[in-house]
C-alpha cells in the first residue's frame, strides 16, 4: 500500500540497500585535526581544539560565551544547576522530547511539569505556557511557586524538536514576566534560525548535541551557550569538578562534574563544524524533495518548517492520518530496511515521570499518535561512496 512512496524515498538514497535514519559524515578535515590532537598528546579537556570549537561555535551562532561539554545531556544538567535549579524545584517543559530534558531537570533533584506543545511547531505552546501560568501559579518576592504544590518553579526548558524552532521570544517573554529562567534545549537545533536569530541564543542558556546522531558530530559531546559571562563562568566551574585554578593547588569549592569535553572530541568538532554551512543546505535540499514526494500523497503530510523561522531540518517528518496509519507505514519502511521511526513515546507516560504534573496535552498527544522522521542523513555520504563519482 506504501510501495510507491517506499520507492520514492529510495530514489532519494540512491545505491543503499539499508537507509539509516540519520548518520555521521566525516568528509572534511577530521582526519586532519584529530591526528594534530593526538600528535599534540592533549586528547583530554585541556587542549586548543576545546577552545576553538567554543569559540567556533560563539562565531556561527553569535552566542557570547560557549562552554564545551562531555554530551548535551550534562549540558543541560550543568545549565539547570547554574541557573540555580535545586531539589525539591519544579521545572516546566514539554513531553515531546527526548529522555534527556526531562533527565537533567532530576538529575537536580527537580520535577519536571510537562505542558502541551503547538501543532505547526511541535515545540511547547506559549498558550498553554501562559494558560499554566496564570491558573496554577502565584508570584511572591518576584518567585513563581506552584499553587498545588507550593513548589518553587525555577525554569522552563523549551525544545525545538527536529530542528523547528519552537516560538522562542514568546516562550521567553511569558517566563520574564513570571520570573522563570529559560534553559533552551537545541540539541537538535545547530543552524537552525527564528527571527533570523539562532535557535539556542534566545535564553539565559541553550544548549546543543553533539552526539553521533545529531546534525554534527564530535562522537559524543554538547555546549552551553550564552551571553552573561558570570552564567557561563559557573557552567565552567561546575564542569570542570570546581576546581578553583592555580597553578598547583588542588582544592575543589563544591562537588563539581567531570563534564567538560575531551580535545579529541573538539577536534572532531571543529572539522564537523567547518561542514555545517554544506550540510544545512544539503538537508535543505533533502526537506524540499521529501515535502514534493509527500504532497502526491494525501493521507500523509509533510512537517515544513513554522513561520518565521528557518529550520535545519534535523530530522524530516510526517504526519499520518492516524496511530494505526502511522504503525502500518512504519512496519512497510522497516520490511524495506527504511528505517523511520515514530516520535518518541511521551516524556508524562515513562514510569519516572508519569507522576509528574501536566495540562491536557492534548496536541502532544494527538502529534505522538501520528509522528514518523523520516530518513534525514547528509546525501554527499550516498555520493562519496559511489565508486564512479569523481
Ligand atoms: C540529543 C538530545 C539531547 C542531548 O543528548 P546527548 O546524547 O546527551 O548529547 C538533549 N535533548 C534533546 C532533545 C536531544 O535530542
Amino acid at each position: 500500500m506504501f510501495s510507491e512512496l517506499i520507492k520514492q524515498i529510495r530514489t532519494l538514497y540512491p545505491g543503499r540497500e539499508a537507509i539509516s535514519l540519520h548518520e555521521p559524515l566525516f568528509a572534511g578535515r577530521e582526519k586532519e585535526y584529530t591526528t594534530q590532537a593526538i600528535d599534540s598528546t592533549f586528547v583530554s579537556s585541556v587542549g586548543a581544539f576545546v577552545e576553538r570549537f567554543e569559540q567556533d561555535i560563539c562565531a556561527f551562532t553569535g552566542a557570547d560565551y560557549a562552554v564545551a561539554t562531555v554530551t548535551g545531556t550534562a549540558a543541560l544538567h550543568a545549565a539547570l544547576l547554574a541557573m540555580g535549579v535545586r531539589p525539591e524545584d519544579e521545572v516546566l517543559t514539554q513531553p515531546l522530547s527526548f529522555v534527556a530534558t526531562a533527565n537533567a531537570i532530576n538529575y537536580c533533584g527537580a520535577r519536571p511539569i510537562f505542558l502541551d506543545v503547538e501543532r505547526d511547531t511541535l515545540g511547547l505552546s506559549p498558550a498553554a505556557l501562559e494558560d499554566f501560568l496564570t491558573t496554577h501559579t502565584i508570584c511572591r518576592d518576584n518567585t513563581c511557586y506552584n499553587r498545588a504544590t507550593q513548589r518553587r518553579i525555577a525554569a522552563c526548558v523549551p525544545m525545538h524538536t527536529f530542528g523547528h524552532p519552537v516560538r522562542i521570544e514568546e516562550v521567553v517573554a511569558i517566563c520574564r514576566r513570571h520570573h522563570i529562567a529559560v534553559v533552551e534545549d537545541a540539541a537538535e537545533a545547530l543552524g537552525s534560525k527564528y527571527r533570523g536569530r539562532h535557535c539556542g541564543t534566545f535564553g539565559d542558556l541553550g544548549i546543543y548535541s553533539f552526539n553521533g546522531n545529531k546534525t554534527i558530530t564530535c562522537g559524543g559531546g554538547g555546549m552551553v551557550v550564552g551571553h552573561d559571562k558570570k552564567l557561563t563562568d559557573r557552567v565552567r566551574h561546575l564542569t570542570t569538578t570546581a576546581k578553583i585554578p592555580h597553578p598547583w593547588q588542588y582544592r575543589h569549592d563544591q562537588a563539581g562534574y567531570n563534564y567538560r569535553m575531551p580535545n579529541l572530541n573538539a577536534a572532531l568538532g571543529c572539522a564537523q563544524l567547518e561542514m555545517l554551512p554544506a550540510f544545512l543546505a544539503d538537508k535543505r535540499e533533502l526537506a524540499a524533495e521529501y515535502e514534493k514526494i509527500l504532497v502526491a500523497v494525501p493521507a500523509l503530510e509533510f512537517i515544513r518548517e513554522p513561520a518565521e523561522a528557518r529550520s535545519n531540518y534535523w530530522l524530516n517528518a510526517l504526519l499520518t492520518s492516524d496511530r494505526e496509519q502511522r504503525d502500518r507505514l512504519l512496519a512497510a519502511c522497516h520490511k524495506e530496511k527504511i528505517f523511520c521511526r515514530p516520535a518518541w513515546d511521551l516524556l508524562n507516560t515513562l514510569p519516572m515521570y508519569n507522576d509528574c504534573q501536566t495540562d491536557n496535552l492534548t496536541t502532544a498527544n494527538w502529534l505522538a499518535d501520528r509522528l514518523i522522521n523520516l530518513p534525514s542523513s547528509v546525501r554527499q555520504l550516498n555520493r562519496q561512496r559511489t565508486p564512479e563519482a569523481v
